[in-house]
């Protein structure tokens, strides 16, 4: 192997396949250690394509690799921009400028592709290099078609999770000095008490791009405790369909009292005469049962209407996950809206019980 790291994965994946990647890996023209792509090694080598992934992943959790993002125009495939973590979010929220075809192009996740470029070059001399060269013939030649959807952002969702919502530790430690708060001794004060849990609630959904979340917004009849605007569209992200336009939290901060139907019929009432299409209700006991029933009922006999009503509950323990855990809330919330459409109450357990 000319990348020691290898050697510790030949016993898991193919051994074969990860000799002839080794190889080529090393041997690859600086020119060409970019564009790599999943679907141009699964092709190359003749493996799977989840196989391939795997081994580009492992070899950037071992710093030989790193991946970035290839922008192209969704009309005449030039590739716009090159961008790395973190700003996906922003490129599809305004459209970008190709001067190809002179004019602004709105993108979606299936014109961004994720490609990787070889950071380490391997442990052996120039000379060792080329022995190995020539022992082997390349096949030399432009490779084209490295793209192909597959490699594109919309067959990574787990990515995609991540690009809307990945808190710094600073914004974790402030969402645990905020839970802190939740357990102070307010005295008579109840809207203080009450007020600590909004902040807690505002402050961890802000942290997912195209929501901003506020707790100014009152109707004639109502003072909603959040309300969350989503201003994300993607449809490859489903959880944003159910999150736009807007979606509504009351919170309950009361440690000793379950939450019960009370709050959940006063969120569907609400939400009858309004757009969301989400209700939370969060507060620090898990919910009453009944709860779990009434949205599963209510869920069943709107679910051919045009648009969803759907009542998911929050509490403490989904807190913890959340934020001490670092469980992606935007993969959470879309598993909790899944238990109340599937009509399974433990499914956060369960799908999430690997995670440490
Ligand atoms: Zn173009």
């Amino acid at each position: 192997m000319f990348y020691k790291q290898f050697l510790e994965i030949t016993d898991v994946l193919n051994a074969d396949f990860v000799e002839n990647f080794d190889y080529w890996l090393a041997t690859l023209p600086r020119n060409r250690q970019k564009n790599i792509t999943a679907s141009m090694v699964a092709a190359k080598f003749d493996v799977k394509y989840s196989l391939a992934e795997l081994i580009l992943k492992y070899a950037e959790q071992q710093k030989i690799l790193e991946h970035y993002y290839l922008v192209k125009c969704p009309e005449c495939d030039d590739t716009l921009l090159i961008i790395t973590e973190n700003a996906v979010a922003e490129i599809l929220s305004a459209p970008i400028y190709c001067s190809e075809c002179e004019r602004n192009e709105k993108l979606t996740t299936d014109d961004i592709y994720i490609s990787y470029k070889v950071i380490q070059q391997p442990d052996i001399t120039e000379e060792q290099l080329y022995q190995a060269i020539e022992q082997k013939i390349i096949k030399n030649g432009h490779i084209t078609g490295n793209f192909i959807n597959a490699d594109s952002l919309s067959n990574n969702v787990e990515t995609l999770y991540k690009e809307f919502y990945n808190p710094s530790e600073s914004a974790y430690n402030n969402l645990k000095t905020l839970r802190k708060k939740l357990d102070l001794d307010y005295g008579k004060n109840t809207t203080a008490k009450g007020y600590s849990l909004e902040t807690l609630i505002c402050t961890l959904f802000n942290e997912i791009k195209g929501i901003s979340c506020t707790r100014d917004i009152r109707t004639e009849t109502n003072q909603f405790d959040c309300t969350a605007f989503c201003s994300v569209k993607t449809s490859k992200l489903s959880i944003f369909d159910y999150l736009s336009p807007y979606f509504i939290i009351e919170c309950k901060n009361e440690p000793n009292d379950k939450p019960d139907n009370n709050y959940c019929n006063k969120l569907l009432s609400i939400m009858e005469t309004n757009e969301a299409q989400i209700g939370i209700v969060w507060g620090r006991l898990d919910a009453t049962s009944t709860c779990f029933t009434l949205s599963r009922e209510h869920y069943l006999t709107h679910k051919d209407s045009s648009r969803n009503q759907i009542i998911v509950t929050f509490c403490d323990i989904d807190l913890d996950n959340l934020i001490d855990k670092k469980i992606n809330l935007l993969k959470y919330l879309e598993i909790k809206i899944s238990g109340i459409t599937l009509g399974d109450k433990n499914i956060i357990s369960k799908t999430f019980k690997d995670t440490n």
